[in-house]
């Protein structure tokens, strides 16, 4: 589904050479600061010309769809924001999406999971080479999602495999811990396992029309199972606006939820969202992520080809290195910028 702008262009042939500027202006003096512009052409060739004009102009691509005979690009206005997190060194986190389907089908998933959405599995003869070579790599955290991780049968393995190379976290729904996956779970290490398990509200109403009706309270129940069983777990919310991420944080410390055990982020305009915050490549601290079709810049468009790095995973220093060539690229465009603005 293609992501909806606030202005439409219809560019036809037009080429930067052949006026395309001009129309670009004028239609960013439409747009305020934060709304997207989207660029239709019968040239797909311009796209490097649209990127360039776009990190020139400190605009932020987040998306392009080009195929043969039409090409779409779709434009924030505005510069990206400052980033988080950037004091973390490259590479100390690694995420796996160990598959894709999943028991739930929430308005918003970022990688577009659902029941009827192809398991396309990393697997546990990947992930045992992955965990090995992760942690020659120095590799500090793994951070293990999908999809549901708990609808595999091997699941258990995997995160054992991980555990061994590094403190793990797992991301799930938290409504499947019964019969054999109860078992599994029981038999995970406390001191090498987190659960981070989403509950997107303080009651039912908006958790359930995001995620499915009578979601909240399996996802609560379950949150409470996997503390009485020693997990340390961690609740992980996706708000709409700053007035839900405030209301989440009166019923988290009403819970004596401890800050450390708390994660509360935006709904990101990627996979079924048709609305969030616009993220483009450039907007977001590389977290390497790996997924049966290959190694992505970060896990929230893991399955996003802007965000794809490269399709081979193996050997896993070279993904990593590739990862490091492209942010090194990117710090390279930023610095030219720099230059450019600076010269006077
Ligand atoms: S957001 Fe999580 S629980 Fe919901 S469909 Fe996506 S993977 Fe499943």
């Amino acid at each position: 589904m293609a992501i909806k702008a606030t202005i439409e262009i219809d560019a036809g042939n037009k080429t930067f050479a052949t006026g395309l500027m001009p129309d670009l202006i004028a239609a960013l003096r439409r747009v305020r600061a934060g709304e997207l512009m989207a660029v239709s052409s019968n040239e797909p060739g311009i796209g490097p010309d649209i990127e360039a004009w776009c990190r020139f102009t400190r605009n932020a691509l987040v998306e392009s769809n080009v195929e043969a005979r039409r090409a779409r690009w779709v434009i924030r206005c505005g510069d990206a924001p400052a980033e988080r997190d950037a004091g973390r060194a490259l590479g100390q986190r690694l995420w796996l999406y160990t598959n894709f389907d999943c028991n739930l089908r929430c308005n918003y998933c970022c990688v577009r999971s659902s029941p009827r959405a192809p398991r396309r599995a990393l697997g546990l003869a990947r992930v045992r080479r992955i965990a090995a070579e992760a942690r020659e790599l120095g590799v500090t955290e793994i951070f293990v999602t999908g999809g549901e991780p708990f609808l595999l049968p091997e699941i258990g393995e995997i995160l054992a495999a991980c555990a061994i190379a590094a403190p793990t976290t797992l991301l799930t729904n938290g409504m499947l811990f019964s019969g054999r996956r109860l078992d599994m779970l029981r038999a995970l290490p406390r001191d090498r396992v987190t659960l981070q398990i989403s509950l997107d509200s303080p009651t039912p109403e908006r958790h359930d029309r995001n995620r499915g009706l009578g979601t909240w309270a399996r996802a609560w129940k379950g949150i409470g199972l996997a503390r009485a069983e020693g997990f340390r777990v961690r609740l992980a919310a996706t708000v709409a606006s700053d007035a839900e991420a405030e209301d989440f944080r009166i019923f988290l410390d009403a819970h004596q939820i401890a800050e450390e055990n708390r994660i509360i982020r935006r709904i990101a305009l990627r996979g079924f969202a048709d609305e969030g915050i616009a993220l483009a490549r450039a907007d977001l601290v590389p977290e390497i992520t790996i997924t049966a079709e290959g190694v992505y810049w970060h896990p929230v468009g893991a399955e996003d080809t802007d965000l794809l790095v490269t399709t081979e995973i193996f050997p896993l220093a070279e993904s990593f290195a590739a990862v490091q060539r492209a942010w090194a690229r990117e710090g390279e465009h930023q610095r030219r910028l720099a230059r450019i603005f600076n010269c006077a």
